[in-house]
């Protein structure tokens, strides 16, 4: 029996995190009343001129510039034109013939390797309205419509079908949203359909160079959708080309609740959107210095930090890939080790406390509830033996509820540790003469009963005795140094 593999590509639709439209002047917070973020422009009003948002367009050209894509010169703005009652001008402006960058490529890591897919196409384009049908009594037939979302810049970035695994897929998408949120260009929340992924799928005879013919799935709007639906659709066409069958090209909608892929009415391919040149909006030349400029500001991207963490701070791979998964993270640690902490310290509160505890507030990583000051103050106090280990720990989980100076938890709580060896002779004096078995073992040389009466030590003294200082003055005692 011939074997078949899946060929993907994505389309990436992210809307950009600019504070207005992409041709008009108008808000972009979501959550505002209907129609309130609206003007002649984005209403598509005769006689009304739009006039392109340069955040918009710097944003676009950053994911552009990372994705090692050239730039057309010059590019252009198109109409893409079709009637639909959530779209004002019966056009909505996007890029078809020259975007804003084609022939690139992007790099992600999949199971170790590192896997590279074509970038074709980057373009800008404006959000439509949206549709509401109100479901209360006496609203039946009504359908209302919100224009507070037209307007608002999309960037969508094309990948060539280079994709063969659902691995492959979920690695191309975090690392595109990574990527994205780690430019600044974009919060890509999906639960606020923030980044929308579209995926057309084919599959072909194992060792073969042809592409079958492609199927695009929508209503994809979390990772665990688009792998569902690569997994139907591609088991799907396989059992269609083992009997014989035909593939139609077609649009197909992800069921969430069935779980299946079912053929959209509307073909999408019988469209012809008329696209031609928007004669409102200027065709665009950069000159090299601009692009060059753009280029340099970019930030670190996440494979140099991860490779950075590794090399400078000596972290492990898999701790430095899951510190730099975020951004606001991984600023956190460099900021951090900047005020003189151990990269290692800095690394394991931040995987084992940190990142714990914004999992289980559900909290976004955007707005940490410490500062990089807090911990690295917190490991000095630990390294200096003014509290230990667990208590370091409680005070954690007291400065991430109350963003309070560990300094002062630390007093407040009466955290202080026991170091002193005046205070802690009495102590260890009355361990040794309770457990004079014990004692006597570790004098004779044994080096078991040590771990047992340091433990006395710890809990005569309520967990606050410095272990160490115990540990020494304990051989010091028993054994005379
Ligand atoms: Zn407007």
């Amino acid at each position: 029996m011939v074997d078949y593999e899946p060929v993907i590509g994505f389309e990436i639709h992210a809307e950009l995190a600019t504070a207005s439209k992409v041709f008009c002047g108008c808000g972009t917070e979501p959550g505002a009343p209907p129609n309130t973020h609206t003007c002649p422009v984005c209403l598509g009003l005769p006689g009304a001129l739009p006039v392109l948002n340069v955040a918009a367009l710097e944003y676009a050209l950053k994911v552009v510039l990372a994705c090692h894509c050239d730039v057309p010169s010059p590019a252009i703005f198109e109409r893409k034109n079709y009637y639909y009652p959530d779209l004002p001008k019966n056009y909505q402006i996007s890029q078809k013939r020259a975007p804003f960058g084609v022939n690139g490529w992007f790099e992600f890591e999949v199971n170790g390797a590192m896997k590279r897919v074509r970038i074709l196409d980057i373009h800008l384009e404006e959000d439509a309205g949206k549709l509401v049908h109100p479901q209360e009594r006496g609203a039946a037939g009504v359908s209302l419509v919100d224009y507070n979302r037209a307007g608002v810049p999309l960037l969508e970035i094309v990948s060539g079908p280079d994709i063969h695994s659902v691995e492959e897929a979920e690695a191309y998408m975090i690392a595109m949203r990574r990527l994205l949120r780690y430019l600044g260009v974009s919060e890509a929340r999906m639960e606020l359909g923030q980044i929308r992924f579209e995926a057309n799928i084919s599959v072909r005879p194992v060792g073969s160079a042809t592409l079958g013919t492609r199927v695009e799935i929508k209503n994809l709007n979390s990772y665990r959708t688009v792998i569902r639906g690569i997994e139907y659709e591609v088991a799907r066409q396989t059992a269609l080309h083992r009997n014989g069958e035909r593939v139609a090209q077609e649009t197909r909608l992800f069921d969430d609740a069935r779980g299946i892929t079912l053929a959209m009415r509307d073909k999408e391919e019988a469209h012809d959107y008329r696209y031609f040149p928007d004669p409102d909006l200027v065709p665009m030349r950069f000159t090299p210095e601009y692009l060059e400029r753009l280029r340099a500001g970019l930030p670190e991207l996440p494979a140099a930090r991860r490779a950075r963490f590794i090399s400078a701070y000596g972290l492990p791979a898999y701790d430095a890939a899951l510190l730099t998964d975020e951004k606001a993270i991984a600023d956190f640690v460099d900021a951090a080790v900047a005020l003189s902490a151990p990269p290692k310290s800095v690394s394991n509160w931040t995987m084992g406390e940190l990142l714990r505890l914004l999992n289980e507030r559900g909290l976004s990583p955007d707005a940490l509830p410490i500062t990089p000051a807090h911990l690295a103050a917190l490991i000095t106090l630990v390294e200096s033996g003014a509290i230990n280990q667990n208590q370091a720990k409680q005070v954690f989980a007291e400065m991430f509820e109350t963003g309070k100076e560990p300094a002062l938890i630390v007093k407040e709580q009466g955290f202080a540790q026991i170091s002193d060896a005046g205070a802690l002779e009495a102590i260890v004096n009355e361990v040794v003469a309770a457990n004079p078995d014990p004692a006597a073992r570790y004098a004779a040389g044994e080096d078991k009963p040590l771990g047992f009466l340091v433990g006395q030590v710890m809990k005569r003294s309520g967990g606050k005795a410095n272990a160490p200082v115990v540990n020494a003055m304990l051989r010091e005692k028993l054994r005379g140094g």
